[in-house]
């Protein structure tokens, strides 16, 4: 329903994500909830949309006085998630992972003058960095912090092969798509960061030619996390840059189920899912539309089912629930962004969040995957609920991938509320491989549609954990904590709870 033609693969702000919300809006009064926004189900958020205009852009190296032009789409894609500047001339610094990382005293920027110098970076982290704290310092607020203190001007990043979702080819066909911010200034992340951009690694090395080292060098490091080089490059970049810019309106929607307890009920347990996707872009064999069925309509029905069935059950867990399906996952966070710093409901009464993003259910659930299992009680909860359904758990398999920092649960974190998010998890080589195949192939792409195999066992017995594990959190006498040893309790005291 969701992921079908007439949504139009849900881009925030448009007609096709209007009418998805309204469709859900009308299955949440259906399952009898109560709306939670700030007008009725709905809770506005007010976006900027960036959109580069390569025909008056360039990029090119500058070596020894003279400019080799860089071939947009094909070497360089300038990435407006950031405000880029209309024109950039600075020398360039290889730093490595780029990463300063204060509690293992490690700085990739230690030692270096990058003052009006654009960074150049590999994207990754060396195997001495837990999971947790390498993905934190790899947001792009953190990052753009640590580099603007040391006087960068701007970001090269160049995907890491071994850990590249998507290939560059369909990265570069995307390229024009327009980027989005939160309008209200309050939540720039990346002020001074005039030039963001991507290399193409099977180019990369165009950046190395003339330095002491090669890029060949540097992935084959990169690829088992090996500590990397640092030096200054021998060339400069100079770009132009135009950038068309629009005001762009959207919602998040808000929905509560009261709890049964006089106490509890003033607590709520947050269910979140993002409703939005990529829209109507480049074709892909024919299609034009990427109408994003895994990536998220299925976390989005899933909050659907839960609530229905708390109807039909008549069951009344103890604290209340929020369900809550944001816009703008696929800009950056935004929705959710927007949400955890404004929410409906009294910021200290969110007890936890269960995230739900695209958990492919493309076999059978042995094995779920939890992202943040050792950082709360959260994960000893959900070991537990998945265990009575003879479902084992595991932490995320693949680190590097960023998982647990790149959905909506994020948001909720820094603002000290124990989250967690689930996928179905790959047992046997065969299924890895599919995977890795999806990943390559249908992720992102006008592919990830209905017509692909799903198994409705895998999404029925995850549904089952999902809300086995919602209600169980609001039943719990004590509200959820992190452990004492998490990165991410730093943000619980932050936020004064
Ligand atoms: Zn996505």
């Amino acid at each position: 329903m969701l992921a079908a033609d007439d949504m139009e693969g849900r881009e925030t702000g448009s007609p096709g994500l209007r009418k998805a919300e309204a469709y859900i809006v009308e299955q949440l009064k259906q399952a009898g909830l109560q709306p939670a926004g700030t007008n009725g189900f709905y809770q506005p958020v007010k976006f900027v949309s960036r959109r580069i205009v390569e025909k008056d852009s360039s990029a090119s190296l500058v070596r020894n006085g003279k400019a080799e032009p860089l071939v947009l789409g094909e070497d360089v894609i300038f990435s407006t998630r950031v405000d880029l500047a209309p024109e950039v001339e600075a020398p360039l610094v290889f730093v490595g992972y780029g990463l300063s990382i204060p509690e293992k005293n490690y700085d990739d920027l230690a030692g270096f003058d990058l003052k009006g110098k654009v960074a150049v970076l590999f994207s990754g982290s060396p195997a001495e960095m837990p999971g947790s704290l390498a993905s934190h310092y790899q947001t792009r607020k953190e990052r753009w912090k640590a580099l603007r203190n040391a006087g960068a001007v701007g970001i090269i990043s160049i995907p890491n092969p071994a850990s590249m979702d998507i290939p560059w080819p369909r990265i570069a066909l995307s390229r024009t798509q327009p980027s989005m911010d939160l309008a209200d200034p309050e939540f720039d992340e990346t002020k001074g960061e005039k030039l963001a951009m991507y290399f193409n690694p099977a180019h990369a090395d165009k950046l190395f030619q003339g330095s002491e080292h090669t890029f060949e060098e540097i992935a084959a490091l990169g690829k088992d996390r090996k500590p990397l080089p640092r030096f200054a490059l021998a060339a400069s970049i100079r770009t132009t840059a135009k950038v068309e810019r629009k005001g762009v309106e959207s919602a998040n929607v808000v929905a509560a189920l009261p709890g049964a307890d006089p106490r509890l009920k003033k607590e709520y347990v947050v269910l979140s899912a993002h409703v939005d996707h990529l829209g109507i872009g480049e074709p892909i064999h024919g299609d034009r539309i990427y109408h994003g069925a895994m990536d998220n309509a299925s976390g989005a029905a899933v909050l659907l089912d839960v609530a229905a069935s708390l109807k039909r059950s008549s069951q009344r867990p103890k604290r209340s629930l929020l369900f809550l399906f944001v816009t703008a996952e696929e800009k950056g966070l935004l929705g959710s962004k927007y949400f955890a710093a404004r929410p409906t409901v009294d910021p200290n009464s969110m007890v936890a969040d269960i995230n739900v993003d695209m958990f492919l259910p493309t076999h059978p659930l042995k094995v779920l995957t939890v992202y943040g299992l050792e950082e709360s009680d959260l994960g000893d909860m959900a070991r537990e609920v998945a265990g009575a359904y003879g479902i084992a758990v595991e932490a995320d398999p693949q680190p590097l991938r960023n998982v647990f920092i790149r959905s909506d649960q994020y948001n909720f974190i820094v603002h000290g509320i124990p989250a967690l998010a689930m996928a179905v998890g790959n047992t046997t080589d065969e299924e890895r491989k599919l995977h890795k195949e999806w990943l390559t192939n249908r992720y992102h792409a006008p592919s990830d549609d209905v017509n692909q195999p799903v198994d409705l066992s895998a999404a029925a017995a995850y549904e089952e954990v999902v809300r086995g594990l919602m209600i169980k959190i609001a039943d719990e006498g004590r509200r959820p904590e992190w452990k004492s040893d998490s990165f991410f309790r730093r943000y619980e005291k932050a936020a004064g709870q």
